[in-house]
């Protein structure tokens, strides 16, 4: 006789329990939220003492609420640097919206997979009326759509498998590259251009990088001789990428003339607007992207200046049947009977994954909360900042402007009393400055490299980031920076 297992209940916990850990979460995300302007941004703790004072060991029996609470409690207030702190202006990581943060623990409550239409029905439509929506204020045609990706990194990496199984010759999804093929992209642009041609078979030396102008701007006479050069040699020219602000200084590259070349030598246009692309909705900055309309595939990331929490990249396509066609597959394990049921689009059949997340939940949420309106005007607001600060730079004598404001990032360098803008010794001095700043924790900034030398950048995709706040970065790095330059003398 066949004895069935008794019950084993004990990790599902009653909606009370459930409950009663989620509010004393939310307690703690409440008490983040008023401490934050006062916290560091960064404490600068090294990685031996942050290791030490989170990575526990997995307990046999479960901790109790009071010790999970504890955990969380020094894993927020102590072991954390903060992308939504006023002062933050690194790198490129959006503050992170409150009503993101919502839909992050909805999404998980949730719990549906976005690989298939029938395991998440709402959550598919959702993400399909989000990136219809975004695909929309690009000025991309009807049947264009996308998908939420992890970030800019996926999202070119499929804006570039998508070049080549269109361009990169017959039958490339089954036999492979069997030619040298190649891509074109500015010195500026991000290093995941090479990163994809590297994962796609082409060898990242298949990315050309192209010449810029003196604003950073992709220079298409140089383009024009790089493809020349390689279809003199019998490489075939498959894509383009454009950047629609670069990730050192901000600049675009000219996105009419680059569409122009794609679409007289049928190359894909693919638009890496990961940091820039969410600028369209700022009425005073959307001219900058003219042209992008024109892009075959376009990577935006809303988890930089969309502000919602990471991970939440997207990569969106002027035909949504390309993605059909560049990630069919045929597995029997996934069949189903589409006419008979009235299911909708599987995501598993227009992208590289299988099971996925409902990452469109917490960029469905902020736009529903805040409307695009207000986000246009805060975008708007950051461009303004960023302005702001290349006037105070330009004004103060211990400061210089490194590079013309583009959208939302200044690049600067503090230069300190008595020395020139061009000593040989400020290169040095700026590397170990934005490192200071950072380890100070009163502001933060990062650096880039401009026409080889140094400088510290700010880049402000962050809603809590006022003047006052910019006032003080400059503030910080002046002070900081005589020092290092006093220790330098000494
Ligand atoms: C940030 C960035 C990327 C990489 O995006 P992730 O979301 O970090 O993967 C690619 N291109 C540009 C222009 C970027 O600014």
């Amino acid at each position: 006789m066949a004895t069935p297992p008794p019950p084993q209940p004990e990790l599902d916990w009653t909606p009370e329990r459930a409950r009663a850990l989620g509010e004393r979460a939310v307690g703690l995300w409440e008490e983040l939220l008023t401490l934050l302007p006062g916290l560091p941004v960064d404490r600068g703790r090294p990685a031996a003492e942050v290791r030490a004072a989170v990575a526990l060991d997995v307990p046999e029996q479960g901790l109790d609420d009071d010790a999970l609470m504890r955990h969380l409690r020094e894993l927020t207030l102590e072991r954390s640097m903060y992308p939504g702190h006023p002062g933050f202006m690194g790198y490129i990581s959006g503050a992170g919206t409150v009503p993101g943060a919502v839909g992050e623990l909805l999404s998980g409550a949730l719990n549906q997979n976005v690989g298939g239409w029938l395991l998440s029905p709402g959550a598919s439509e959702v993400e399909a009326a989000l990136t219809r929506w975004l695909a929309a204020r690009f000025g991309l045609p009807e049947g264009a759509g996308g998908l939420i990706v992890g970030g800019g990194a996926f999202a070119t990496f499929i804006g570039l498998k998508l070049a080549r199984d269109a361009h990169g010759g017959e039958d490339v999804r089954e036999l492979g590259v069997r030619e040298p093929l190649a891509v074109y992209a500015s010195t500026e642009a991000h290093v995941v251009a090479d990163r994809a041609a590297d994962q796609l078979g082409l060898g990242s030396r298949a990315v050309r990088r192209v010449a810029t102008d003196a604003a950073g701007r992709l220079d298409p006479v140089a383009l024009d001789a790089a493809i020349a050069r390689d279809r003199a040699e019998g490489v075939r020219p498959i894509a383009v990428v454009a950047t629609a602000g670069t990730t050192a200084t901000g600049a675009i590259d000219p996105l009419p003339a680059l569409a122009e070349r794609c679409e007289r030598d049928a190359l894909w246009l693919h638009v890496d607007a990961a940091y820039g692309g969410p600028a369209v909705l700022a009425d005073d900055l959307r001219p900058l992207l003219a042209g992008i309309d024109r892009a075959d595939s376009i990577a935006v990331d809303p988890h930089k200046w969309l502000y919602t929490p990471v991970a939440s990249g997207c990569v969106l396509v002027r035909d949504l049947r390309a993605l059909a066609d560049s990630f069919a597959v045929r597995a029997s394990y996934v069949q189903q009977d589409l006419e008979a049921t009235g299911r909708g689009v599987s995501y598993a059949d227009l992208g590289p994954g299988f099971s996925r997340g409902f990452d469109a939940l917490k960029v469905w949420l902020s736009l529903l909360a805040h409307g695009s309106e207000a986000y246009g005007r805060r975008i708007s607001h950051d461009a303004a900042l960023a302005r702001y600060m290349g006037e105070l730079a330009t004004e103060r004598p211990d400061f210089e402007l490194a590079a013309p404001v583009g959208l939302s990032i200044c690049c600067f360098r503090y230069v300190p009393p008595g020395w020139a803008a061009d000593d040989p010794r400020l290169d040095d001095l700026t590397e170990r400055l934005f490192t200071a700043i950072q380890l100070d924790g009163r502001a933060y900034c990062s650096n880039a490299v401009i026409d080889g030398r140094q400088a510290l950048r700010a880049c402000i995709v962050n809603f809590r980031t006022e003047a006052p706040d910019v006032e003080r970065l400059l503030d910080v790095a002046a002070e900081l920076g005589a020092r290092l330059a006093a220790d330098r003398a000494a």
